[in-house]
């Protein structure tokens, strides 16, 4: 098990864009289970992007544990299709701005296409928490936060909030 260090705001390296993975090995493989033992110790984590923990990949691991059990969901080169004309506002969180919550709006539904561990294509159509969730998680891949739909405002107070909780934990840890 390896739990990776999660890339905090205002991390520079969570602006970057992320290549398509092209090689479906081992090492692809290993990336993925390290990114899922990191997502689980993360505690509240429902959804984590490769560059968050400093791979410019297109990687995705997901887990909305449904009754409490375990979904584990792998979106490897995700690509949304299409998304519905229908908003939907739902708060957020995000493992690399810890600490800090806000209403963002995202299209409810979407189809997204993506290749598993395999490099087997898949196709599925989303909608809810998983809509959403997919959404975040690819806009990690391109760069984008979900501070970035926020007004300038909410994206200091954002900042603000992180350096504090930051500072703390320094603080605590000494
Ligand atoms: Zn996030």
């Amino acid at each position: 098990m390896s739990v990776l260090d999660i890339l905090i705001i205002p991390d520079k390296r969570l602006k970057y864009k992320s290549t398509n993975v092209d090689a479906f090995d081992e090492d692809l493989k290993s990336i993925v289970k390290n990114m899922f033992d990191t997502l689980a110790a993360s505690g509240n984590g429902i959804g984590l992007a490769a560059p968050q923990v400093g791979i410019n990949k297109r990687i995705v691991v997901i887990d909305l544990k449904e009754d409490g059990k375990s979904n584990p969901m792998t979106l490897v080169n995700p690509k949304i299709l299409s998304s519905s004309p229908e908003r939907l506002i739902n708060e957020e969180g995000c493992l690399s701005i810890p600490g800090y919550y806000a209403d963002v709006k995202r299209p409810s539904e979407i189809e997204v296409e993506w290749y598993d561990l395999k490099g087997k294509k898949k196709k599925k159509k989303c909608s809810g928490l998983l809509s959403i969730c997919i959404q975040h998680e690819i806009d990690h891949l391109d760069g984008i936060l979900f501070i970035d739909y926020l007004s300038k405002l909410k994206k200091n107070r954002a900042l603000e909030k992180v350096k504090k909780i930051q500072k703390k934990n320094n603080e605590e840890s000494k």
